[in-house]
């Protein structure tokens, strides 16, 4: 919000021919593309609205290498090696996040953190634990935080505490651009307010047809839509819900709490909270189970008010101030996965999804292993994410 529109793009008023058209230029749209014109392949990115104003604008981007599902519980769904393999790649695409960050233009306010998840309730002390025992195993950075060591460092009560690193935080609007605008520098052609209506899928190409009658003519359509991309899959894969968030006005200090570690808890919708660069705290959570924008935006003002005094709640000594809310769908898989790779009866037809709570770096890892299953290299990985994935 307090970005405006960071650079400006045309829609597309030509018929255009080219090896890869993407559909969505939010954060998913943004890091494939750029990814793709790494390796010097030609890419279009369309989107209906004004570049990045999907989910991504929405977005309250506390990046975690973390998935929906904790590891003791995705070990349970997929199987200890896939499971474990999904939380290294998650953490190696939040690695690669900092980097492709680092090397862009933009300022992308990203900044990597340490994260903590707190036991909401006192039979959650064991789930924590279970997950401590997981991931220690399995070589990632955790710790065990009992209640004293809480009540040391945060003016809140809890009854256990997973503290982990790393963890990051962005500006996903400013990230979005800066990749757009790297990839166009390679070579990449962007156009805003172009709707796609239809996709013709001839025998070795795709023809996307576009609101304004033009036709994009490509080898393969990839679909980076976000949570609208359930329009183009044939079964139902995801749920969709309704999620609010508030950031404050700045605090006047920048240590804010405890290394400033972006936190979440253990509730079901799960509450969390972050810094920004400029000082002020985004918190979040208060989802309810629908998808249904008027009625998601008539109960702003009143989840406002909720997540504004859960927050004093928690930190009664900070100035807190908010200074704007809002509300944003959001969408999550059953085993916390998102989905990543094609779907048989869809031929030429690609999907980017960061479905989940991690959304963004799952849009990371889908611009990774479709760069290499698009441009026919081998990915050993991709059967973990695939829409005909098998659990155990
Ligand atoms: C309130 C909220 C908080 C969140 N917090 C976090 C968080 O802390 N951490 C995290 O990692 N993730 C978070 N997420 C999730 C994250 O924002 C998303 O996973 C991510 O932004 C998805 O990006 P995307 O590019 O896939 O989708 P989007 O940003 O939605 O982009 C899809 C684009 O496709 C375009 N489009 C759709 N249909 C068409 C069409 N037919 N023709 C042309 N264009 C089309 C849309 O206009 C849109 O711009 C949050 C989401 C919400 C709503």
């Amino acid at each position: 919000m307090k970005n405006g529109y960071l650079e400006s793009y045309s829609a597309l008023r030509e018929e255009i021919t080219t090896d890869f058209v993407i559909i969505g230029g939010g954060i998913s749209g943004a890091l494939l593309a750029r990814s793709l014109t790494v390796k010097g392949s030609s890419v279009v990115v369309v989107d209906r609205r004004h570049i990045a104003m999907g989910s991504t604008c929405a977005s309250t981007a506390l990046l975690q290498y973390d998935i929906d599902r904790t590891l003791h519980e995705l070990i349970d769904i997929m199987g200890a090696a896939k499971a474990v393999r999904a939380y290294e790649l998650s953490l190696k695409a939040l690695q690669d996040l900092e980097k492709i960050a680092k090397k862009l233009k933009v300022e992308a306010e990203f900044e990597m953190r340490s994260s903590m998840r707190f036991a909401t309730y006192k039979k959650d002390i064991s789930f924590i634990e279970d997950e401590l025992k997981v991931r220690s195993k399995h070589g990632f950075d955790v710790e065990l935080w009992d209640e004293k060591r809480i009540e040391k460092h945060f003016p809140f009560p809890a009854y256990a505490a997973l503290y982990t690193r790393p963890s990051a935080i962005a500006d996903p609007y400013r990230l979005t651009h800066g990749l757009l605008q790297d990839a166009m520098k390679r070579g990449a052609k962007v156009f805003d307010k172009t709707g796609v209506e239809k996709i013709e899928r001839l025998n070795k190409s795709v023809v996307v047809n576009t609101s304004q009658g033009n036709k994009i003519r490509a080898k393969k359509v990839i679909i980076a839509c976000g949570y609208e991309s359930v329009n183009y899959i044939p079964m139902k894969l995801a749920s969709l819900s309704s999620s609010y968030a508030l950031v404050s006005e700045p605090m006047p200090r920048k240590d804010i709490w405890f290394e400033n570690c972006s936190f979440w808890n253990t509730s079901d919708p799960y509450t969390y909270g972050r810094t920004t660069k400029d000082n002020r705290v985004i918190f979040g959570g208060e989802d309810e189970p629908f998808y249904d924008p008027a009625r998601r935006d008539k109960l702003l003002e009143a989840k406002t008010k909720k997540l504004a005094k859960q927050f004093v709640k928690m930190f009664p000594d900070l100035p807190f101030k908010v200074d704007y809310s809002w509300a944003g769908t959001f969408i999550e898989t059953e085993d916390g996965l998102p989905y990543i790779g094609s779907i048989k009866q869809l031929p030429h037809t690609y999907f980017a999804l960061g479905y989940g709570g991690n959304g963004i770096t799952f849009s990371q890892l889908a611009a990774d292993i479709l760069t290499d299953v698009l441009l026919s290299k081998k990915n050993d990985d991709a059967e973990i994410f695939s829409f005909d994935r098998k659990t155990d």
